[in-house]
């Protein structure tokens, strides 16, 4: 993991994944299948610059991500390049360390839903973003494209239509979809778990099981 060494475009799919939920899984494998990639790398924040005391413990993240994924997923693959570093993940820094790994030439995706990126402009260096990498952006109930504010003429110079537009070029293009939004987030798995109710059918029951063993969120 975290080592890349070929052609084909690269594409991640980033969260605190807190804990990852059938949400994320099912949009990041219907991305697998229309973006130009072979995988998509889910991959769980460090120390994100923006949470609170309610984040677990960055390798129990990554556990039940594995053990959401498990072992032969044809389409998803955990990646902890981000839980290597000890300082705030800066999606920047990750993309300049993934793109000094890839070369110039090689098609980057990040992949983010559109509440994420409705605040990107509050992100470090966001300005500097689309010279390292492309951007998906599912949609999310209750969030839409800004059609003004300082995103809209970004957006606007930048957008593209077709997905294998992503492939042609390594960096600079923002793309949106319409894929399946399940209506389940990682806070009400989280205030479930602390009411002790249930929360079978919101996240695969190898995460279920792993969050009781380990007493996560209670
Ligand atoms: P929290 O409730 O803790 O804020 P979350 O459920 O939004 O968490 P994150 O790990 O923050 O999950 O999300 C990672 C990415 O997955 C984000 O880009 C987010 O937009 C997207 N995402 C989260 N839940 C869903 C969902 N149900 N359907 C589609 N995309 C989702």
């Amino acid at each position: 993991m975290g080592t890349l060494g070929n052609d084909m475009a690269v594409a991640l799919f980033g969260g605190t994944f807190n804990p990852v939920h059938l949400g994320h899984l099912r949009i990041a494998t219907e991305l697998a299948e229309i973006l130009p990639v072979s995988k998509i790398k889910m991959m769980p924040s460090g120390y994100p610059p923006h949470r609170g005391d309610d984040l677990a413990a960055a390798e129990h993240r990554l556990g039940m991500l594995k053990v959401a994924i498990g072992d032969n997923n044809p389409l998803l693959i955990a990646d902890d390049i981000e839980l290597q570093r000890a300082s705030p993940s800066y999606s920047i820094d990750t993309l300049s360390i993934l793109r000094a790994d890839l070369g110039p030439d090689t098609s980057l995706i990040l992949c983010l839903g559109m509440d994420a990126f409705i605040n990107i402009n509050t992100w470090h260096e966001w300005h500097k973003l689309l010279d390292l990498c492309h951007i998906a952006v599912c949609s999310r109930p209750g969030y839409s494209v800004p059609s003004s504010g300082p995103l809209y003429n970004w957006i606007e110079r930048n957008t593209c239509n077709k997905p294998s537009t992503l492939d042609k070029s390594p960096a600079g293009k923002i793309f949106f979809c319409e894929l399946t939004m399940l209506p389940i987030s990682s806070t009400s798995i989280r205030e479930k778990v602390a009411q002790g109710k249930s929360i079978q059918f919101m996240t695969p029951d190898n995460v279920l099981n792993y969050i009781k063993q380990n007493r996560l969120y209670e």
